[in-house]
């Protein structure tokens, strides 16, 4: 069982003391004897302890940045939700195939932004352009943050701030299964908790450091037991020896532990494995023993955002896993909505 993320080390912006959240995190990581060394900006961190890459990039990811969001503008964040909204960056998990090991690049330690009354702020003006209408905003698309979220309680304040609002809505993934302090936080429902979830080999092979499949879904009843709509993400869907066997028995293993009530209102999101060239390359650094399956000639070649392409499966595996797990779905969650498969 993995615990939850404690850092080994920590940074703090000078100007994150100013905000109460930067003092409160200060004191709790002093008490708990931490390092805290302090550092003029965010986004430069150097001098990680370690002798080389390997060492330098796993001190990064057990290394709390305590700062500042500067840029309030928020990225879009399609097809899930209009809005990203930005409380967190970087994850203390070590999936192999993390969307973040290329965007983050060489800033893989996990960043905090105590200005969240600010980064309300900025959500209220998007709230605003938008109404009557709703705006979706995902919290997860930079960071796992229900996976720091114990420390800091910011996902926290933030589904009640949702709570409250008329047109917000709130959505985030995660593949831990710390969710207890986010029980009794007032939602009214206007917050979508999804979980992440693989099938057993996947997650085992390429998931460390995170929960494991039979921990996500007790966290997925706890979260449908407190009241919050749910949904899940399954993701990344990776074609390996037994695969059809591997998420049939993740599909019955979910149905048979989520209450009934909990089954009427869910989603299913699909997002099939795919890598970039420069992943394969920033994923062969880091995890160099990864028995992850990354040739590109066994791949269909797909233009990316950026003009980076993009390798997905093939047409026809794109259409067997559509068929295999659409009729997992159907069988086992009759009622469930499959919002897309990309
Ligand atoms: Fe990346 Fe999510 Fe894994 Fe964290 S839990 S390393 S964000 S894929």
């Amino acid at each position: 069982m993995v615990k939850p993320f404690v850092p080994q080390l920590v940074y703090v912006e000078p100007r994150a003391l100013e905000y109460p959240l930067g003092k409160q995190l200060v004191d709790k990581f002093e008490g708990m004897g931490i390092e805290i060394r302090q550092t003029t900006s965010h986004n430069q961190i150097r001098n990680l302890p370690g002798e080389n890459h390997f060492q330098k990039y796993r001190t990064a990811k057990s290394t709390l940045v305590v700062g500042l969001r500067k840029t309030l503008k928020f990225d879009t964040s399609k097809p899930s939700a209009e809005y990203a909204i930005p409380f967190a960056t970087g994850c203390m998990g070590h999936c192999h195939y993390c969307y973040l090991q290329t965007t983050m690049g060489s800033k893989p330690y996990i960043r905090t932004y105590v200005n969240v009354e600010e980064i309300f702020d900025a959500a209220e003006g998007y709230m605003r352009e938008r109404a009557p209408e709703p705006t979706r905003f995902e919290a997860s698309c930079t960071s796992d943050i229900v996976g720091v979220d114990h420390l800091t309680h910011t996902l926290k304040r933030a589904i009640e701030y949702f709570g409250e609002s008329e047109h917000g809505q709130l959505r985030f993934v995660t593949k831990f299964a710390h969710v207890d302090h986010l029980l009794d936080a007032k939602h009214n429902g206007h917050t979508r908790f999804r979980f992440s979830i693989n099938d057993d080999y996947i997650i085992k092979y390429f998931e460390p450091g995170t929960s494991r499949l039979s921990e996500r879904i007790e966290a997925a009843v706890k979260v449908a037991e407190a009241g919050y709509p749910l949904g899940f993400i399954v993701a990344p869907i990776y074609l390996h020896e037994g695969w059809k066997e591997g998420y049939h028995e993740m599909f019955e293993k979910l149905e048979a532990a989520l209450p009934a009530f909990a089954k009427r209102d869910l989603t299913f999101e699909m997002i099939q494995h795919r890598f970039t060239k420069p992943a394969k390359r920033v994923i062969e650094q880091n995890y160099p023993m990864t028995k992850l399956e990354l040739d590109e000639s066994k791949r269909k070649w797909k233009w990316g955002r950026y003009g980076i392409g993009k390798y997905v499966y093939t047409n026809q595996e794109q259409e067997d896993i559509k068929d295999t797990l659409g009729s997992y779905i159907n069988r086992f969650f009759p009622e469930a909505k499959l919002e897309y498969f990309t």
